[in-house]
């Protein structure tokens, strides 16, 4: 048997109502604030996102599934959207007819990272992006957005965490005050470590070895280089949040692994996960779009892990249990004809109808109706055929009525109605 590469799943047929409910819940909420649907493909040209998310960063070194195409090409399959979306913005001059433009996109992305409970190599997000304002209250906007959808989802206990990571000015001096202070841990930080030192020292605050983690949890933190505007625009998107409502702390550590971000970062934090953490997040960035060729606009956006929020969601849930209108249970060979003719008739009028044209018995067909989650059995047997009607029984009171042959597809849409 050849089985599922490492890391990835299928969604199987019991969970795909639940997976289509999120999918659901996150369009009709990101519709609600204004975002349209975009929908790139899973596959860029790598230097995109090298140049995107930053060539010093764990996501571009070690988890993208990079390779060479037949026609030499390097091409890597997306580990998120955002550069994504910012290529298609910049390629095909959109903000020139929408200067504030917003768009969500939903699908898999991929990163080579070791599997994990909840933690897959290829995972499915929702992704949204505000791009061409760089209001304060935009990026309150979309953490309000990001907290509406895992909210309509069922999330509850959700705490949103926020920092600052500075512009690039107030950055310039962080980095200068990082080296200085890792400097220091020189003989402890691990290669890696060692090699960010010089060519990105933020990247040092979210190395996942333990050691590294421990001196970062002493370095200075970039609240405390923040400028005047960045002060002022962190206060507002706090401002913004009160007003709104929002649950929030400011988490002064928290960087994100992604260099473009300026200004905003936040996650979302889920209760009921544990230790797991984050689902989500997202930030503020003032130059990625214009480093993509497209204009120097600023932008804000976040992305939800749907495998982590369809871990927290019952599989019984009534909303998610299997249901069909009808099921047609044909009782003989004579049966055949007639019950396919009902069947297809059925269908075409818009009703959700199953049966099966092998032979059962009448036992194994309810049974089957039941697992189907029918909520009418229509049976056809010698009797009927000779009476040009069938039987109809109703699967909740288990009631049962005798219909004419052409007068089924009335009654069906009567009792659905
Ligand atoms: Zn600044
Ligand atoms: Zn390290």
């Amino acid at each position: 048997m050849i089985t599922l590469v490492k890391g990835f799943h299928d969604v199987l047929p019991d969970e795909s109502p639940k997976w289509a409910f999120m999918v659901n819940t996150a369009k009709a909420v990101l519709e609600r604030f204004g975002y349209r649907e975009i929908i790139p493909p899973i596959m860029e040209k790598t230097e995109l996102f090298v140049r995107g998310i930053g060539q010093v960063t764990d996501i571009v070194e070690k988890e993208m599934y990079t390779f060479e195409d037949r026609g030499g090409e390097t091409l890597s399959l997306r580990p998120e959207a955002t550069a994504s979306i910012l290529r298609a913005v910049a390629e095909h001059s959109l903000l020139r007819r929408e200067p504030v433009l917003k768009v969500y996109c939903i699908g898999p992305m991929f990163r080579r990272e070791r599997p994990s409970k909840g933690r897959f190599r290829q995972f499915f997000q929702v992704d949204a992006e505000i791009i061409g304002d760089d209001c304060p209250y935009t990026d309150a906007e979309a953490i309000a957005a990001a907290h509406a959808i895992m909210t309509e989802m069922g999330a509850t206990g959700l705490m949103m965490e926020i920092n600052s990571v500075g512009c690039v000015h107030c950055r310039s001096g962080y980095r200068k005050r990082l080296q200085e202070f890792f400097s220091g841990w020189l003989g402890e930080l691990c290669p890696d470590c060692t090699r960010r030192l010089e060519a990105n020292p933020m990247r040092i605050l979210d190395c996942k070895v333990e050691r590294c983690g421990e001196i970062a949890a002493r370095a200075p933190l970039i609240t405390d280089s923040l400028d005047s505007s960045c002060r002022e625009h962190f206060h507002e998107v706090r401002e913004a949040l009160d007003l709104l409502g929002i649950p929030y702390r400011i988490e002064p550590r928290m960087v994100r692994g992604l260099d473009y971000y300026t200004r905003t970062a936040f996650e979302i934090v889920h209760d009921e996960l544990g230790r797991s953490k984050a689902v989500g997040g997202g930030g503020r960035y003032d130059s990625l779009l214009g480093e993509l060729g497209g204009p120097d606009v600023s932008g804000i956006g976040f992305a939800i892990g749907l495998e982590r929020l369809a871990m927290g969601l019952s599989d019984d849930d009534p909303r998610f249990r299997r249901s069909m209108d009808v099921y047609v249970a044909i009782l003989g060979e004579q049966a055949r004809s007639m019950g396919l003719t009902v069947v297809n008739d059925l269908r075409r009028h818009g009703i959700s109808v199953e049966t099966r044209y092998s032979k059962m018995s009448l036992k194994a067909q309810m049974k089957l109706a039941d697992k189907l989650g029918a909520s009418l059995v229509m049976m056809i047997g010698d009797d009927e055929l000779a009476g040009g009607e069938v039987t109809v029984r109703d699967m909740s009171t288990r009631e049962q009525a005798v219909v004419k042959i052409d007068e089924v597809v009335r009654y069906v849409q009567g009792e659905r109605a």
